[in-house]
This record gives structure tokens, C-alpha cells and sequence, in this order.
């Protein structure tokens, strides 16, 4: 094997590279309209465009992605996460070209792809499963019945899932009817296939997986379990290995088990088995037949290099560790940096990332750079940040410091809920289940920062500016120029300025190196102190000396001080009043799809009435009413493609 394509972009695109880079291979990338000018694209090779920016116009293109390898010459296409991997007509088309597909056989990706059909081979190869249905037979009275010999309450999963979609939870008898109807539907539209599987709904379980690796000269192994029961709407938010309070017992149970179900179906290569576990218990859910997003965690406590061993399966040879030479030490907790907005509701956000800064000490997996933007037709990751510890405390402790020194500006981020989590006392127990994040959502808001601390920040990186700029307005040939100094110094002693920042104005009294302000609660704080241009901060505030950093926005002044970040408004000079949300119109928070309409035109509604659905990168967005009013104007259907910014519906007010 010489020459490598990778079908994916982002984190994990240029992950895969590095490795096949340092094993001498020389590497292909592929990329959209919308990629072309991204870090994957840069580090690679060489690399070819495969289309338009939606993933089904490029990154799922499996013809155009194979006529770019043939081109290329590749000898082998890794899939990464998502889009092709498990894709096992892609997995034969490879195999068809005379190119490697760096993965498990399409054999093994088709049995592992129906959730239903994986649970009727593991319940064969005396695997556990979760008490429930996974019958061919989708007859009403049939799920019906055996509905009610599961009990309430149970989960209805479609059979084709994935990434969290088309799962119903139903409470009752009476419920299962309507909850039936709407997850096949779901199912039907999301995965083109109705077909759904009933299972007991545990209530507070803890997903926990194992990684299972296997060659083709019948050698199969584990490398441990990855605990990753810190989740968001069924989605990994925090995972880590090895699962904390979990005895040696019960994981050689699991191992044995994950390994029965990776035998059962012939398995070749990298691939998860994913279990759900309550108390002392724990049942198969499926299997995941690629490299998994979490994968590592396992690779920073067993010293391994997952790539490099999907990269030696694929070129034929051995397992490079049998079974008793893998070990585990220390510990790794990773966390997912989403660009979404927790205030609201964990929205997505686009926009460019204006400023990016990197915490020491951890290993990033990013895809991208400062300046590069987040689009709506990915997944908004912007990077998964890992800590190793000797110990779980330690690398928590780590994690925890390298949260806080984590910069991003541009579109907000979901750094302070992390924080928030693995600050957490109850994380730091172990007491990690599926319901962490409900059972402590009071807690995990991030605190509000030091205003005080965070203005008087703000102002000094104002004023210092101001100087910036005004020294940069000095005519060279007139060193007399009065322009060339603050103004406080061409005054008397006493001068101030007012610096307004959000809503309110800081008065700064000029002092000798630095300011004494007037904050907008009556006290008072002496601040001096330089803020370089690179934002750069090293503040005295009264006794306290500190470092931190300004990054000014178009509009904004973010500072980052203590692991804590506050964004302030900056004067508009051309600003009018009245939002447009109180004038009734309600625009696109993203471009998306509209998926439900909960009203029509003429229709008065409450306050806080749900009032349109939209879904872009995998997510919903409900849009409620700001205020009671009768809808006046509905431009968008069911179905519509939405720009961003676009307006959806107008309120006019109700009598
Ligand atoms: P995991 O258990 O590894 O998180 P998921 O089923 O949640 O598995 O999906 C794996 C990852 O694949 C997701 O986190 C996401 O980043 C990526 N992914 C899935 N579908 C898509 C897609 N359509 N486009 C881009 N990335 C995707
Ligand atoms: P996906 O293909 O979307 O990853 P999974 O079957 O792996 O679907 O389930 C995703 C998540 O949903 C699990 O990690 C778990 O948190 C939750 N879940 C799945 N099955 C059950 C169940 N029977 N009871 C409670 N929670 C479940
Ligand atoms: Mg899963």
C-alpha cells in the first residue's frame, strides 16, 4: 500500500493522514465547494473536488469519490466517521476497483446495519440483549402485543437508526398508538425504511462500549471499554476509558461478549460494540462497524495507534499486539466542542471563527483553523479535546484547566457547559449515567463570570486600543502632532473618558499607567496594565495582578479571563432601535429545512407557542412566538429550504 484516499473531511480526515503520513504513505483527500479551502485539504497531498457543498453532492458521492481514486491511483480508501463508513455497497465498489477499503467486509457493515437483524444474530450467539422486539413482523397488533409484554416504559427505535434519530420513548398503554405511528414515519423519512424495534426503557443506564479489533488471520481482541453515558439527547457529550466503577469481572464479561459478537459476523478490523448497562447487568445495543468519534480515549491509555492497525488489517497483516500484550494505564476523558448555543438551546451555530486558541498539555483533534467558517452542511464540531491522567482525577483536573484556556470566537460554543460538566462534584464521583445531564442541567449553567472583573477587563482593552489606533494616526512628519497621545495626558490630571460598553458607560479616570473606573454598581477598581495587538492582556486590578485576552469582533469585545468568557456589545455609531423580533418578524436563526408548521395564517397564538420546526446539521430548532399575536404572514411550507436570515412568519398583535 502506497497511496491512501480519505473519504471524509474535518478532525477526523486529517487524523487518518497524519498517520498514513508517518507510515510513509502518501496521502489523497477529498473535499466539497465548501471545503476547498480548509486544513484537510492543505495538509493532504494531494486532493481532488468531488462537488457541491451538501454531504449527498459530495462526501456521499461514492461514484465520484471512486472515479477521483482511480485517478489518483489510490491503493486503499479509508471512510472514516459518518457519510461512507457504513456504507457497505460503497465497501464492495472499493473492493470491485481493486482498492482496499479500510474497514470491515461489506458482509459484516450488512448484518451490523439493521439494529434488528444485528439483535437477532447476537441473541444466536448467546449475546445479552435488552428485553424487547426486533421481529420482522411490523403488524400493528404485533408490536402492540409485544408492547405490552415489554411493559412500560420502552423505547421505539428505527431499526435503520442512527446519530440518536427516530428514538420514541412511550410512558404508556396509551401512548404507544400515536408513538408507534410517529417513529416510523420519522424512521421512513430519515432512513427510507420504516421499520422499527421495541426494547425495555431503562432509566438510568450507562452507555459503555467496547473497542474490538480483529485481522484476517482469525485473531480477534479488545482493547478495552469506553464509558460514554454523558450524553445530550441520546449524543456523546463526554467519554472516557476506562468506565469508572466498573469491576474487572464485569469487563472481562463484556469483552467476552463484544468478541462473540464481532466473531458471529466474520469481522475484520476496527469496530465498537456498543452496550447499554444498568446495575449489574448489561445488553448489547449495536454495533458500530467503523472508527468511532470517541476512539481516542482508548488510543491515550493503551499507548496504541488505531489508524495505524485499521492501516496494517487492511495491508493484510497480523494484529500488531495479541491479547495479553495490551495494556491499559492511566486514564482519558474527552469531550465533544460543539459550535451551538446552550442559552439557546444547544442551537448550531454558522459563522467564521474569528479567533482560536488552543489549550497546551491536551491532545486536539480539530479540523479547523482561525478564520475558517462553520457551515450548515456539517456537523458543527469544531474539535474533541482529550486528557490523560495517571489517574481519573488528574485527568479531569486537566481537562477542567484546559476547558478554561480554550478560545473561540465567532459563533458560540458549548465550552462553559463542558467546563460545567467535568467541574462537576458528581463527575468527579463517577456517578455518570445517561440522566447526568437532565438530573443537573440547574448546575451545568455555566455561572454568570465576574462582571466586574470581565468590565474592567473590557475597558482597559478599549482604552488601550484607542491609543493603538490614535498612535497609528500620528503624521511622521509632524512629531508635535496632538493627535499622537491619549487624551487624558493633553489634559490636566483629573480627565476621564466613557466608555460604553452593552448598555452601560464606564467612566475611566486617567492615572498614572493606568485608570481608576466608575463601575456601573457605584464601587470603584484601579486598573493599568498592556494589551498587545494580539489581544493579549496582563492587567493590574487593585492588588490583583492577572492575564487574559481581548478579541475584538466586528461589533464585540469577547474576554477570556480565569477559564471564564464574557462577550460585550460594542457602540454601533449607526444603530436605530427596535429589533426585528419586537417589530413581530421572525427570522432564521440558521438555513435549514422547515419540518413542521404548527400553525397557519389568521391564527392568534400565546407567548411561547411553538410555531415552526427547523432542522439543519442533524438538528431541530423549534421557533416560538416572542410574544401573543395573530400570525399575519407565513411565507415557507413543509419541506422548504430556509436561508439564513429569512423571514418565517410575522406577528402582528392580537386584540
Ligand atoms: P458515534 O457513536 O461515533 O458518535 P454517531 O452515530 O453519533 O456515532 O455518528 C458518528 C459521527 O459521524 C457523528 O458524531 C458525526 O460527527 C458524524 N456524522 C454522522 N453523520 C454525518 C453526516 N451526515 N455528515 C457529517 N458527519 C456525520
Ligand atoms: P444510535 O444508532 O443512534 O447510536 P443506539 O441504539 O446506540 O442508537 O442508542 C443511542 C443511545 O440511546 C444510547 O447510548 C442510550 O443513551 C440510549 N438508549 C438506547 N437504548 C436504550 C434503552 N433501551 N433504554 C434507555 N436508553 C437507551
Ligand atoms: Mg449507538
Amino acid at each position: 500500500m502506497k497511496t491512501l484516499l480519505v473519504a471524509n473531511r474535518g478532525e477526523i480526515a486529517l487524523r487518518v493522514m497524519r498517520t498514513a503520513k508517518r507510515l510513509g504513505l502518501s496521502t489523497v483527500a477529498v473535499y466539497s465547494e465548501a471545503d476547498a479551502h480548509s486544513a484537510h485539504v492543505a495538509f493532504a497531498d494531494q486532493a481532488f473536488c468531488i462537488g457541491g457543498a451538501a454531504a449527498r453532492d459530495s462526501y456521499l458521492r461514492a461514484d465520484v469519490i471512486l472515479e477521483a481514486a482511480k485517478q489518483a491511483g489510490v491503493d486503499a480508501i479509508h471512510p472514516g466517521y459518518g457519510f461512507l463508513s457504513e456504507n457497505a455497497d460503497f465497501a464492495e465498489s472499493c473492493a470491485a476497483a481493486g482498492i482496499a477499503f479500510v474497514g470491515p467486509p461489506a458482509s459484516a457493515i450488512r448484518a451490523m446495519g439493521s439494529k434488528s437483524a444485528a439483535k437477532a444474530l447476537m441473541e444466536k450467539a448467546g449475546v445479552p440483549l435488552v428485553p424487547g422486539y426486533h421481529g420482522d413482523d411490523q403488524s400493528f397488533e404485533t408490536l402492540a402485543a409485544a408492547a405490552d409484554r415489554i411493559g412500560y416504559p420502552l423505547l421505539i427505535k428505527a431499526s435503520a437508526g442512527g446519530g440518536g434519530k427516530g428514538m420514541k420513548i412511550v410512558n404508556a398503554k396509551a401512548e404507544f398508538a400515536d408513538a408507534l405511528s410517529s417513529a416510523q414515519r420519522e424512521a421512513q423519512n430519515a432512513f427510507k425504511d420504516p421499520k422499527v424495534l421495541l426494547e425495555k426503557y431503562l432509566t438510568r443506564p450507562r452507555h459503555i462500549e467496547m473497542q474490538v479489533f480483529a485481522d484476517r488471520h482469525g485473531n480477534f481482541v479488545h482493547l478495552f471499554e469506553r464509558d460514554c453515558s454523558i450524553q445530550r439527547r441520546y449524543q456523546k457529550v463526554v467519554e472516557e476509558a476506562p468506565a469508572p466503577h466498573f469491576p474487572e469481572t464485569r469487563r472481562a464479561a463484556m469483552a467476552e461478549a463484544a468478541l462473540g459478537a464481532a466473531r458471529a459476523v466474520a469481522y475484520v478490523g476496527a469496530g465498537t460494540v456498543e452496550f447499554i448497562s444498568e446495575g449489574e447487568q448489561f445488553y448489547f445495543m449495536e454495533m458500530n462497524t467503523r472508527l468511532q468519534v470517541e476512539h481516542p480515549v482508548t488510543e491515550s491509555i493503551t499507548g496504541q495507534d488505531l489508524v495505524e492497525w485499521q492501516i496494517r488489517v487492511a495491508r493484510g497483516e497480523k494484529l500488531p499486539l495479541a491479547q495479553d500484550q495490551i495494556k491499559a494505564t492511566g486514564h482519558a476523558v474527552e469531550v465533544r466542542l460543539y459550535a451551538e448555543d446552550p442559552e439557546r438551546d444547544f442551537l448550531p451555530q454558522i459563522g467564521k471563527l474569528t479567533h482560536l486558541h488552543w489549550p497546551e498539555g491536551v491532545r486536539i483533534d480539530s479540523g479547523v483553523r482561525q478564520g475558517d467558517s462553520v457551515s450548515m452542511h456539517y456537523d458543527p464540531m469544531l474539535a474533541k479535546v482529550i486528557a490523560y491522567g495517571a489517574d481519573r482525577a488528574e485527568a479531569i483536573g486537566r481537562l477542567h484547566r484546559a476547558l478554561g484556556e480554550t478560545e473561540v470566537t465567532g459563533v458560540a460554543t458549548n465550552r462553559r457547559f463542558l467546563r460545567s460538566i467535568v467541574g462537576h462534584p458528581a463527575f468527579a464521583a463517577g456517578e455518570v449515567d445517561t440522566g447526568f445531564i437532565p438530573r443537573h442541567a440547574a448546575d451545568l449553567k455555566a455561572p454568570v463570570p465576574d462582571r466586574t472583573l470581565m468590565t474592567a477587563l473590557a475597558v482597559l482593552a478599549v482604552l488601550r486600543k484607542a491609543e493603538r489606533d490614535a498612535e497609528q494616526a500620528i503624521d511622521p512628519t509632524d512629531p508635535w502632532s496632538p493627535w499622537g497621545r491619549s487624551p487624558g495626558w493633553r489634559l490636566n490630571r483629573d480627565a476621564y473618558v466613557d466608555v460604553a460598553l452593552d448598555e452601560i458607560t464606564v467612566r475611566a479616570h486617567y492615572r498614572t499607567g493606568g485608570f481608576v473606573l466608575d463601575l456601573p454598581d457605584g464601587g470603584s477598581v484601579t486598573v493599568s496594565g498592556v494589551c498587545g495587538g494580539d489581544g493579549a492582556i496582563a492587567a493590574r486590578l487593585d492588588q490583583r495582578s492577572l492575564s487574559a485576552r481581548a478579541v475584538f469582533g466586528e461589533r464585540t469585545l469577547t474576554i477570556f479571563a480565569l477559564g471564564d468568557e464574557a462577550v460585550f456589545a460594542l457602540p454601533d455609531p449607526l444603530a436605530v432601535g427596535g429589533g426585528e423580533a419586537a417589530a413581530g418578524k421572525l427570522v432564521s436563526p440558521m438555513p435549514g429545512q422547515v419540518t413542521k408548521l404548527f400553525v397557519s395564517a389568521g391564527q392568534i397564538v400565546e407567548k411561547g407557542a411553538p410555531l415552526i420546526v427547523i432542522e439543519a446539521m442533524k438538528m431541530e430548532h423549534t421557533i416560538t412566538a416572542p410574544k401573543k399575536g395573530t400570525v399575519a404572514k407565513l411565507p415557507f411550507a413543509v419541506g422548504d429550504l430556509v436561508p439564513e436570515a429569512a423571514e418565517l412568519l410575522v406577528l402582528e398583535d392580537a386584540e
